[in-house]
């Protein structure tokens, strides 16, 4: 029986470029070397059951071999997506699949490559064994057999070297019979025979790099003229399924809707589909609100800036009348109404007693001596006779004046017991609530003790820029935005942020971080991870590693499709945990939308003072614009990042940032508002875009300037 062999090729340029008119056999020429060279050196050892080319796409990497595994594939070769480049993701895909690692193999094409190149060292190829599902029949004594997957890199030439290396010795031939469950002792003995050495295995002179990943325009490798004619072709092929039409690329990469689960039933028995339904926005807007956990501690604190933005536990109420007694708004003379009528008047001492008849000297904001009920302001006055040392005895007052007259009266500015702030209350930088404070003579006041944030960075190819000496970027690496920008947007907003740094998207690196982040901080937040299948790696984690409930796992939103919100059971308090997309702008429009109504229930704000549905309790206040320009509609509902400002009249209007795609960080650069743009309708006749001039609700993130 010849092993059942299936060659799955990843290229996005292949993937688009298929069609009925652009047949794969004209350009797939690294699918085409892995067929021929499992046909030419051992053409009755192999049966080529499929061939299939997908885009760099981890769920669809993962579909295509899993169906091939549940199959009960012998050997699986990949050609493309192993560099490292950002699109490359061959071997995150293939990993989660392997039961069994073959680092051997690795080694062996690794070190085969390096000989020709070192340009290898930029290739990460990942081989093992995936396990076949048991048959009906198995006892657990049964030998469990699997599939022999090889990743090889993209470059045709390349792709003829590796397969030299694994065939040349047989040394693949060997490992898939003990994989099947054989002894092995057949190609054991012919690899000491005179006759196992290589047949046709020419050392190329090319190498395995990294870098040439482009299967579709590698060139083609020696001995692969004629290849359209192979006679081979028909032979083994089922074709039943061949040639997977790739799913049309209209997703973004930080959207996607799959995610894998890790099922220990065997990969053919793993999720295609995302089990995570997509949300609308007020659905998870109201899902947010509810179960993000309300406030629990409170303290005292002293009245001084570190007091901004601290919202209020308890309600503050006057303790005294302010005024305590009846107070002259003026500098003048104090009176008794009806005994002082316009004429000449005895200035008395402002120590002594008030005596009706006389008039006391006095200044604004002082109290009235009792007595008095009005005050006659100096203006209204003349000196008439002073003593020798300067002091006043008499005066003329001009103005007839009532009782009551520049007098604030006792409580008239605030009555003793009335509420002055609310519990919920923020006090702002504005200085309004903490001058409120210090006016009713309240040194210190209670306040909610506040969340900590705790942010993390996940992805493989990102660098942190702080950590950095150079200026210039690495060419394969991505700086890592996502902190800087969350940093600043959590500070401002009034909270502490403990700073997690950035992990590689590996399993163990992540549950460490999280644990951390869970341990200092009441709100994790994570960027990346989340596009097509990566979205496997932190819902998993999530729920069955940290033991925390999913509420949401997808949302009908653009940009933050994949936007993930869950809550970690902890003695104190829950946790609050947020999956944020890893495109930059993606993740902070959805810090605005998401994330800072969470930290305002959890810190006590008070939910809106507009009548508004219950999930936008604590969003961001919309107010309504004029757009400066059309706005295309899109099926989700779409945060348009935008510039409001006022117009000559006053009125305001919103001018978009630029392209709105979620990569580009800059279009967030300048944005102090996200206008609402509502989903397409989709119905015939209705509209595709809101036109330049119309009216759309803004979010206001920042203030207007
Ligand atoms: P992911 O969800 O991890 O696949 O990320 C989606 C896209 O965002 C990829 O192109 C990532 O390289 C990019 N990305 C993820 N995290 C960051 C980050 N912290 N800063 C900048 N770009 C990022
Ligand atoms: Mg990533």
């Amino acid at each position: 029986m010849p092993f059942k062999a299936y060659i799955l090729t990843v290229s996005d340029t292949l993937a688009q470029a298929k069609s009925a008119s652009d047949p794969i056999q004209t350009t797939n020429t690294s699918g085409l070397t892995l067929r021929e060279s499992l046909q030419q050196h051992s053409s009755k050892q192999f049966s080529v059951e499929e061939e299939a080319v997908v885009a760099d796409d981890v769920a669809d990497i993962q579909h295509t071999i899993k169906r091939w595994i549940a199959g009960r594939a012998d050997l699986i070769l990949t050609t493309g997506g192993t560099g490292f480049g950002t699109r490359d993701v061959t071997p995150e895909a293939i990993a989660p699949l392997v039961s069994k690692p073959t680092p051997g193999l690795t080694h062996l094409l690794l070190s085969h490559s390096l000989q020709k190149t070192p340009m290898a060292v930029l290739s990460r190829p990942v081989t093992g064994i995936a396990l076949h599902a048991p048959l009906p029949q198995s006892t657990p004594e049964t030998q469990q057999t699997g599939a022999i997957i090889v990743t090889l890199p993209g470059s045709t030439r390349a792709v003829g070297e590796c397969m030299d290396a694994l065939l040349g010795d047989s040394v693949l031939q060997h490992a898939l019979e003990l994989v099947s469950g054989g002894s092995g002792s057949r190609q054991h003995a012919s690899m000491q025979g005179p006759g196992g050495g290589r047949d046709g295995a020419k050392a190329s002179h090319t190498s395995l790099s990294g870098t040439e990943t482009d299967t579709g325009s590698a060139r083609a490798g020696s001995g692969l003229q004629g290849q359209h004619h192979h006679p081979h072709h028909h032979h083994h092929h089922h074709h039943h399924g061949d040639h997977v039409a790739p799913k049309p690329r209209t997703e973004q990469s930080e959207e996607s809707p799959s995610y894998v689960t890790r099922d220990p039933g065997g990969p053919a028995s793993r999720h295609r589909k995302s089990p995570y339904p997509i949300v609308s926005l007020d659905a998870a807007l109201n899902l947010i609100a509810e179960h993000t956990p309300s406030p629990r501690q409170t303290h005292e604190a002293s009245i001084d800036r570190n007091l901004i933005g601290a919202i209020v536990a308890r309600d503050v109420t006057a303790r005294t009348d302010l005024p305590l007694r009846p107070t002259t708004n003026v500098d003048g003379y104090a009176i008794s109404a009806h005994h002082t009528p316009p004429g000449s008047c005895r200035v008395s001492s402002s120590n002594a007693r008030f005596e009706a008849g006389s008039v006391q000297r006095i200044n604004t904001g002082q109290g009235l001596p009792s007595g008095a009920d009005a005050v006659v302001m100096v203006e209204d006055t003349e000196l008439l006779e002073s003593s020798d040392d300067g002091e006043e005895r008499y005066i003329k007052v001009l103005a007839q004046v009532d009782a009551g007259e520049n007098v604030r009266k006792a409580g008239s500015d605030v009555k003793q017991g009335s509420v002055i702030l609310r519990a919920g209350q923020r006090l702002s930088e504005l200085g309004g609530e903490l001058g409120t404070l210090a006016f009713l003579g309240y040194p210190k006041v209670t306040i909610h003790t506040k969340p900590k944030v705790a942010i993390l960075s996940t992805g493989n190819e990102l660098a942190d820029i702080a950590a950095s000496q150079q200026t210039d970027a690495w060419g394969f690496r991505i700086w890592d935005a996502n902190r800087p920008g969350l940093r600043a947007a959590i500070e401002s907003a009034g909270y502490e942020v403990v700073d997690l740094g950035i992990v590689n998207d590996d399993r163990r690196a992540t549950i460490d971080a999280l644990r951390r982040g869970l341990e200092e901080a009441e709100v994790v937040l994570t960027t990346g991870g989340t596009s097509m299948g990566e979205s496997d790696l932190l819902k998993p984690i999530i729920e069955r590693d940290l033991g925390g409930k999913i509420h949401f796992g997808r949302v009908a939103m653009k940009p933050g499709k994949p936007t993930t919100f869950a809550t970690i059971p902890c003695e104190s308090s829950d946790r609050v945990v947020f999956a944020l997309p890893g495109n930059p702008a993606s993740a902070l429009v959805c810090f605005y939308v998401f994330v800072l109504p969470s930290l305002r229930k959890l810190c006590g704000h008070h939910a809106s003072i507009a009548p508004s549905d219950q999930g936008r309790s604590w969003s961001v206040p919309r107010v309504k614009v004029r757009l400066e320009n059309a706005m295309k509609l899109d099926p989700r509902p779409e945060f348009h990042r935008a510039v409001v400002y006022p117009d000559a009249n006053g009125r305001l209007v919103a001018r978009s940032t630029g392209s709105q795609r979620s990569s580009g960080m800059h279009s967030m650069a300048t944005a102090n508002a996200l206008v609402c743009v509502p989903a397409l309708d989709g119905s015939p006749g209705s509209p595709t875009q809101l036109q330049a001039g119309s009216e759309a609700l803004a979010m206001l993130i920042g203030s207007i300037l």
